[in-house]
């Protein structure tokens, strides 16, 4: 999923500023979990805008489905809304703000209200780890499922570097060294082979922007 964080209130005020009749577009998936564009945080932005004096002309929460996928369907739902607008809000991820903007057929001003962060998956208390960096060229079968390039603070691809500290690592003293776990999984699975495979410099082109992928 997609990490996102609302702009600041300050930050959406300037965005939004000589705009005064705004559409909100939230997200029913990563946003919602985020809890940056989800109904409620619709909700709480509609009321915030209007103690602002803006005028909020409607919204929108596309439901459990992204809303990259339900921009069209958004649009044609709330088409006598969007032409009292002069912009859309978008509570969204920027793949979200972008699809919004291209499904746009009333040339509106569409802002995004929040930052979008990393892919990322959830722990079980809760919080957002970053574990894949979209690299092109996964390594994980090598690596029992820890990907240094995004776990490893430094990128190593033949890892550890030499500052490695009793398995933590030296940029950040709290954290795990990505390639002690890695050499600890693969000895646990006799695999410790894998670790004479050396890995050579990525090939970027695998990820130049921006990806494009045909089914
Ligand atoms: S090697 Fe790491 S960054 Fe690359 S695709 Fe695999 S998990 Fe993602
Ligand atoms: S100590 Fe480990 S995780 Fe930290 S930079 Fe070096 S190899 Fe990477």
């Amino acid at each position: 999923m997609i990490i996102t964080k609302q702009k600041t209130q300050d930050d959406i005020l300037r965005i939004l500023s000589g705009k005064e009749k705004i559409f909100i577009i939230g997200c029913g998936d990563c946003a919602a979990t985020c809890k940056t564009g989800g109904e409620d945080e619709v909700a709480k932005m509609a009321d915030f805008l209007k103690s602002h004096g803006k005028a909020v002309t409607g919204t929108v929460t596309p439901d459990v489905t992204c809303v990259s996928a339900q921009a069209k369907v958004a649009f044609a739902k709330n088409r006598e809304a969007l032409k009292l607008s002069e912009a859309i809000l978008v509570l969204a991820c920027g793949s979200g703000v972008q699809c919004v903007k291209e499904n746009d057929r009333f040339n509106l001003d569409v802002y995004p209200g929040c930052d979008s962060m990393f892919s990322a998956l959830i722990d079980k208390d809760g919080s957002f780890r970053e574990v894949c960096s979209s690299c092109g060229e996964c390594l994980l079968d090598l690596t029992e499922g820890i990907c240094p390039v995004t776990r490893c603070s430094k990128g190593v691809l033949n890892g550890p570097c030499g500052g490695q500290n009793k398995g933590k690592c030296e940029v950040d003293r709290n954290k795990d060294c990505a390639w002690v776990a890695i050499y600890k999984r693969l000895k646990e699975k006799g695999k410790l082979e894998n670790l004479k495979r050396r890995h050579l410099a990525k090939n970027r082109s695998h990820a130049t922007k921006p990806g494009h992928l045909s089914l």
